[in-house]
């Protein structure tokens, strides 16, 4: 119930970004308030734990860029190590890359082939589901490596867009449905 307050306190809507039509819900109100960010780090991580408080990750991925900002706090609070995703030829190494459609082009998405050994289990963490095309990439870059996603926690979910359809299994903590 905190976190839900912090995000309806500290999200801001603003309509017509980056494109007419487009209402951006803005996470940076929410940052910059160090007990609202605190509070949705704590309920973010919860997502990779289990019943008795017990971290059932190896990893915590965030996608660029948002992503990151929140997995990073989320990967300390449960002990567990950070891996970034990033947007086609960012990547220092060897890389595996995914490719995924955009409303009116193509995205590809690229994870450290060494960023998740075979066997780990990872927790996907970004700040809004929308359509659920980042959320599945990372699951399959995650899984070309031999990982396991046990699951996706974000601050938003988009109700109005199939983001819950595209992840299918994938279990989502969101931590508000707007
Ligand atoms: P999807 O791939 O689910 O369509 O889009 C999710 C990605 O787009 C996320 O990485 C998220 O950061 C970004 N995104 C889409 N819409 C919004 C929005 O309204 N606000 C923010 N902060 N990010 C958004």
């Amino acid at each position: 119930a905190a976190a839900r307050e912090a995000l309806e306190r500290f999200i801001v809507d603003v309509p017509d970004f980056p494109e007419p039509g487009v209402v951006f819900k803005d996470i940076t109100p929410l940052l910059a308030d160090h007990t609202a960010f605190a509070t949705v780090v704590e309920a973010l991580a919860d997502a990779g734990r289990d019943a008795s408080g017990a971290t059932v990750v190896d990893k915590v991925v965030g996608m660029e860029a948002r992503g990151f900002i929140l997995a990073a706090p989320v990967a300390l609070a449960l002990g567990a190590g950070f891996v970034p995703v990033r947007k086609a030829g960012k990547l220092p190494r060897a890389a595996y890359a995914v490719s995924y459609a955009l409303e009116y082009a193509e995205a590809t998405l690229e994870l450290h082939e060494d960023a998740v050994a075979p066997g780990e289990r990872v927790l996907l963490v970004d700040d809004v589901l929308a359509t659920g095309g980042t959320v599945a990439a990372t699951r399959e870059l995650v899984e070309r490596g031999g990982g396991t996603a046990v699951a996706v926690a974000v601050l938003m979910e988009l109700s109005f867009l199939p983001g819950r359809e595209a992840i299918g299994d994938l279990p989502l903590h969101s931590l508000l449905t707007v």
